[in-house]
This record gives structure tokens, C-alpha cells and sequence, in this order.
């Protein structure tokens, strides 16, 4: 094991170990006013009624964590959390900071919809301490949101922006590729609306057609059909060269930042850290157990009404499988990649050891980078990351 005084820099470990010592928390809010035909969430609509219960079991579930427990990072996911009403939202930021107060210069992100963002709920949110906003943009092709059961206008975004620039340091969009109707040309055309709007981080993902939802079940049925491959090979190829090309540097295979405007709570999970989950659905990870909530929200009221843990699927991982989740996680992050020596650390095993063949192969073959300490994706090997990363679970 590495002693405390040859941590790596820049590794975020001048602190308690964080990966036993939770310093992230995340929140979740259910509540949507359409459930969109490709969530795997755990979100739902038609419940609002419901909301000021489920604030008071919020609030009694962090109680169920005794002490206030300080953090650097809280994002409150969802869901959609500014469906929640302006007042609502001010005793949500009230209760979260009350049982997890945010380090100074720590970073807390809010989800938030086009659609339901407004000024008197964008100034609840910077009065309250939020100081970086992701936005659920997707797409800006009246077609593509259609195809994705969106519920809202592309001329909502703007709108939204309008509303966040001036009040928080940092925001985000996420936008969708690889949407049934969508081609390259309507992909780039989305990228340049994002960027002519001026963030500071946009995260990219492929679609993908998660069982049991509306769109996976239309594919299914051959109502819908997925874009070809090589389209959306092509799509993520441009996304990579456009956003570098306008100083939103990728560090992660789907995200992308200007400097200084990675997502400090996702960085946790990708680093395998440990973290606090309170909420429908929510999962934690803490001293080596990952375990998520019930998805039910009938039962989450009623258990931690009647003051038992909502918590349902609960997993331990043996320190080997949790190396090797550590190395996928790690893996993803293209600038950092993996650095021996933080791997070693964190999980007391040496990487070249896990990896065993799969590393020189994939060096050989081109798709891994190895400098003999930090281990990368090359550009090549992003396009075939998944593979990579299961051979190497
Ligand atoms: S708004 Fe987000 S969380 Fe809600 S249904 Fe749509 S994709 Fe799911």
C-alpha cells in the first residue's frame, strides 16, 4: 500500500480515504410531468399530490443518518426536480443543507427541465446555495424530442438559459444521439445550437433502449428503427472533434467540460468513491456496499413513515470485483485514465495484475494508451469502449 505522504497529486486524497468516507451526496426527486419513452428512472408522472410527503420523507430519511454529514458535492437528480414548486424547492434546500452542509467551494447541482424552470424558482435555487445547473436539453429537432417522448419545445432551452446564465457559475446540457430519425447532419446541427448557447459542459450519451421502456418495447414491435452504426459512430466522432475544437475538452467518454467545469460529483462516481443516496430509487455506495432504494413509491413513504430504511437490491462486493468495478469506472475518465499508483491505493491491488492479458492486448491492438503509469483510451478505443471495459470486468 502506498503511505499518506506519496498520494498522487491532483487525486483529490489529502483527505480522509473517500472512497470509505462518503464526501458526495446525491438526492432524488421523482417527480415528472410525462414519463419520456426511453426512462429507465425512477421517476413518474401524475404523482404530484404526493410531493409534500415524499419532502417529509426525504427529510426523515437523512435524519435516519444521525449527525449532519458534511460533503464537497450534492446533486439532486431526478426525475425532474423543479417540477417541485418554488416553496417546495426552498424547504428541499433547506432540509439537504441542514443534514448535508456543502463544504466551502463545494459544488451543488440541480436537474432541471426546460419546461418547468422558472425565475422565481431559478432564484430559490441560487439563494439556496446551487451553484451549477444541468439542464435536460436532448435535442433541439421538434422531430427527434417527439421520437423521444419529450415534453418539451426546443425554444424552451433558450428560455431556460436565459434564466440560468445569469445566476449560476457553472450549467450543463445533456443532449441524446442516436435517436430513431436522427442523422449526422441533424446531430451536428443540434451540436451547434448547444454550443451557440454557451456552456460549460455538455454531457453526450448514445441512446440506448433500456428494457422495459416505451421506446424499447416499439423497437421491439419494429415500430421504430435504430439508427445504423456507422451514423452513430459518426455522430460521436464529430461530437469529440467539434467540442474540442471549442475548448470543451472530453474527460469523460459521454461528458465534456471547459476548464475548471467537469462535474466534480460525477468525478466521484467515477473514481469509485464512496457517497450518500437518499430517495426514491436512490442508491449509495458506503464502506464497500452499494445498495439503492426501493422503486416503489408507495413503499418508500410507507417505510420511512414507519421509520424502516427504504432500501431494496443491496450488493458487497469482494475486494477483487471491486477493483476491477474501480479500474472500468476509472477507465472512463479519457484525460486522467487510470493512474497505477491511485488504483493501488484505493483498492490494494496492482492494476497490471487485474488486467492481466487484456491489457497488452488492447495496447497491442491499439485501444489502450500505456504510459507505464497512467493507463488511457486512444481515440480508436473509444469508439469500442464497452468491449474493452467488459473484458476487463
Ligand atoms: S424528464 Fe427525465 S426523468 Fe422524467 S421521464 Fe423524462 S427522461 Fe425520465
Amino acid at each position: 500500500m502506498i503511505a499518506t505522504r506519496d498520494r498522487p497529486p491532483g487525486t483529490g486524497l489529502d483527505r480522509p480515504d473517500p472512497w470509505v468516507w462518503p464526501r458526495a451526496a446525491y438526492v432524488h426527486i421523482p417527480f415528472c410531468a410525462h414519463k419520456c419513452g426511453y426512462c429507465d428512472f425512477a421517476s413518474l408522472a401524475g404523482s404530484d399530490h404526493l410531493a409534500d410527503r415524499y419532502l417529509d420523507a426525504l427529510a426523515r430519511e437523512m435524519d435516519f443518518l444521525g449527525e449532519p454529514q458534511p460533503v464537497e458535492t450534492i446533486f439532486i437528480g431526478g426525475g425532474t426536480p423543479t417540477r417541485l414548486g418554488a416553496r417546495q424547492l426552498a424547504r428541499l434546500l433547506a432540509e439537504v443543507r441542514r443534514r448535508f452542509p456543502l463544504e466551502p467551494g463545494g459544488e451543488w447541482t440541480v436537474e432541471a427541465n426546460p419546461g418547468t424552470l422558472d425565475a422565481e424558482k431559478a432564484d430559490v435555487l441560487a439563494e439556496g446555495g446551487v451553484n451549477r445547473v444541468s439542464l435536460g436539453a436532448q435535442s433541439f429537432q421538434p422531430e427527434l424530442l417527439r421520437a423521444l417522448e419529450r415534453n418539451h419545445a426546443p425554444e424552451e432551452v433558450p428560455r431556460a438559459i436565459d434564466l440560468v446564465r445569469p445566476r449560476f457559475p457553472s450549467w450543463s446540457f445533456d443532449l441524446i444521439f442516436g435517436v430513431p430519425g436522427s442523422t449526422p447532419a441533424l446531430w451536428a446541427d443540434d451540436l451547434e445550437t448547444a454550443l451557440q448557447l454557451g456552456p460549460s459542459h455538455l454531457s453526450c450519451y448514445g441512446l440506448v433502449y433500456e428494457k422495459g421502456t416505451a421506446l424499447w418495447k416499439q423497437e421491439r414491435e419494429g415500430l421504430v428503427r435504430p439508427v445504423e452504426e456507422e451514423a452513430e459512430r459518426a455522430m460521436y466522432e464529430h461530437t469529440i472533434d467539434r467540442l474540442t475544437a471549442e475548448g470543451l475538452a472530453m474527460y469523460e467518454i459521454s461528458n465534456f467540460a471547459r476548464p475548471g467545469h467537469e462535474s466534480r460529483h460525477n468525478l466521484v462516481y467515477w473514481a469509485n468513491d464512496a457517497y450518500f443516496g437518499v430517495g426514491l430509487g436512490a442508491a449509495r455506495y458506503l464502506r464497500g456496499v452499494r445498495s439503492s432504494n426501493t422503486r416503489d413509491l408507495p413503499a418508500y413513504l410507507r417505510r420511512i413513515e414507519e421509520g424502516r430504511e427504504a432500501t431494496g437490491p443491496t450488493e458487497t462486493l469482494d475486494p477483487e470485483a471491486r477493483a476491477r468495478e474501480t479500474a472500468v469506472l476509472m477507465l472512463r475518465r479519457t484525460r486522467i485514465g487510470l493512474d497505477r499508483p491511485d488504483f493501488t491505493l484505493r483498492t490494494g491491488f496492482e492494476f497490471d495484475a487485474i488486467a492481466a492479458e487484456a491489457l497488452p492486448r488492447h495496447v497491442r491492438g491499439g485501444l489502450l494508451e500505456d504510459d507505464g503509469r497512467r493507463v488511457r483510451f486512444t481515440r480508436d478505443g473509444l469508439f469500442l469502449a464497452d468491449t474493452v471495459l467488459a473484458d476487463l470486468l
